[in-house]
């Protein structure tokens, strides 16, 4: 047994799944998950030693890679003076103040500690500024963990198959309605059904939580149209698309103004932060200044955002890293397509900006159901080859391959070369 292996043994005997969030433990895959040790730019290093590159980037944080000089300067800096103090401090001014001026149509950001409490308090937010209760999301987008928001979801509950979860009650998901990724009809279905009584559209502008799906032409214009028609308000999940898609997220990158934003992921850094954004006049309505309850112990921890505002800073700073990812990405799934195409294995590859996805199938993936389709077995495989070749790839057909700007061209040829003989590998077997 390597050391990888024994830790594994012994987390199973004290975490359930011998993990501490489900996609980590390989389930999806089949395997042993690989435990880590140190990370650097684009590489991982596990317990054993062995070197990756690493295309998961903790789901999407690590944009800038590990282990950044600037990010671990400012964080050594900050600890110093003290890990928290449940006050105001400097830095949670100077990070609002970066995110509102990076992000188009945001007036006022409210810090939590995840994605999923931003968006649990952002839903809260809408319910309460509107005096409506029923909530609409698109089934295969995942936001978070909380009650209202394990219907339909993606992700994790996907790949297991159990789109909801035990333990939320008929009550929580009676007032989530589920409508179809780029199918504004159903969209418009629902509202007309539930007229008067849709506070919010919730939507990931990319779904990336079900491989990568772009939205069509007019899809997100289609959801700003009908919840001004609807008096509904529009909620962006930015938790992976905000820093990521362009340095103002997807309202800039689609020119599509959102309600309310969510935030987490990238925001700190590779810290535990989230964050819940909009105009003035709906933030105010978050206690102390309204009547939306919402607080949190460590929100806007010193040691967090000095690693988040630092990463920010760097993403303002340097616009053209968003091209060179982009241009990564780009080149990657072209790569992918070639070798398929060449070994005659089915493959749809995915891509926007420096998210991508390589699906098992010949369907083009537009949907949660065309995604579904794709082959989870042949997935395995092809995430096993790739992971003994050194590429660390997310452990599910159905998450997304994060690129980072730390990404080299060495990184990338070496990738293509061990996608190459996988897939030639692959039509072997068959
Ligand atoms: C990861 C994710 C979340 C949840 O964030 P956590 O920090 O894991 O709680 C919410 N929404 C989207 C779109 C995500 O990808």
């Amino acid at each position: 047994m390597d050391v990888s292996e024994k830790l594994f043994e012994r987390a199973c005997k004290v975490l359930p799944g011998g993990v501490n969030s489900p996609v980590r433990a390989f389930r999806a895959v089949g395997g042993k998950p690989r435990f880590l040790q140190k990370g650097l730019g684009s590489h991982v290093l596990d317990a054993d030693g062995k070197e990756y590159i690493d295309f998961i980037g903790s789901w999407g944080p690590m944009i800038l890679g590990h282990s950044h000089p600037d990010i671990l300067a400012a964080v050594y800096e900050r600890m110093t003076d003290g890990l928290s103090f449940g006050a105001p401090t400097a830095l949670e001014v100077e990070m609002a103040e970066r995110m509102v001026d990076m992000v188009p149509h945001i007036e006022m950001v409210r810090m939590v500690n995840s994605g999923t409490e931003a968006v649990m308090s952002a839903l809260r937010l809408a319910r309460g500024a509107t005096g409506r209760e029923k909530i609409i999301k698109f089934e295969g987008c995942y936001h978070g963990h909380s009650d209202a928001m394990l219907v339909g979801a993606g992700s994790g509950a996907l790949t297991q198959g159990v789109p909801d979860s035990s333990g939320v009650t008929s009550g929580a998901a009676r007032d989530t309605l589920i409508a179809q990724y780029n199918d504004l009809h159903s969209v418009e279905t629902l509202l007309d059904a539930n007229a008067g009584q849709v506070a919010a559209i919730i939507v990931e502008p990319v779904a990336a939580n079900m491989g990568v799906v772009a939205p069509q032409e007019g899809f997100l214009a289609g959801l700003r149209a009908l919840c001004d028609k609807h008096g509904a308000l529009l909620i962006f999940d930015e938790v992976i698309t905000g820093f990521r898609l362009a340095k103002g997220g997807a309202q800039e990158y689609f020119g599509v103004r959102a309600d309310l934003v969510t935030y987490g992921k990238i925001i700190g850094g590779g810290m535990p932060v989230g964050a819940y954004a909009g105009s003035r006049a709906l933030m105010e309505q978050v206690a102390p200044c309204g009547p939306v309850y919402q607080a949190g112990t460590l929100s806007g921890n010193p040691v967090a955002m000095a690693a988040g505002v630092t990463q920010l800073k760097i993403l303002c700073d340097h616009p053209e890293c968003y091209t060179v990812m982009e241009q990564s990405a780009a080149f990657l799934a072209q790569h992918l397509r070639e070798s398929a195409a060449a070994h005659g294995i089915a493959l749809t590859v995915n891509q926007i900006g420096s998210l991508l996805c390589p699906y098992f199938t010949d369907h083009a993936v537009t949907c949660f159901a065309h995604a579904k389709s794709a082959d989870t077995a042949r997935y395995a495989r092809y995430f096993n080859s790739m992971l003994a070749r050194g590429i660390y790839l997310a452990p599910s057909q159905f998450e997304a391959m994060f690129v980072s700007a730390a990404h080299t061209q060495n990184d990338l040829a070496f990738t293509v070369q061990a996608a190459e003989e996988t897939l030639a590998a692959m039509a072997a077997d068959a």
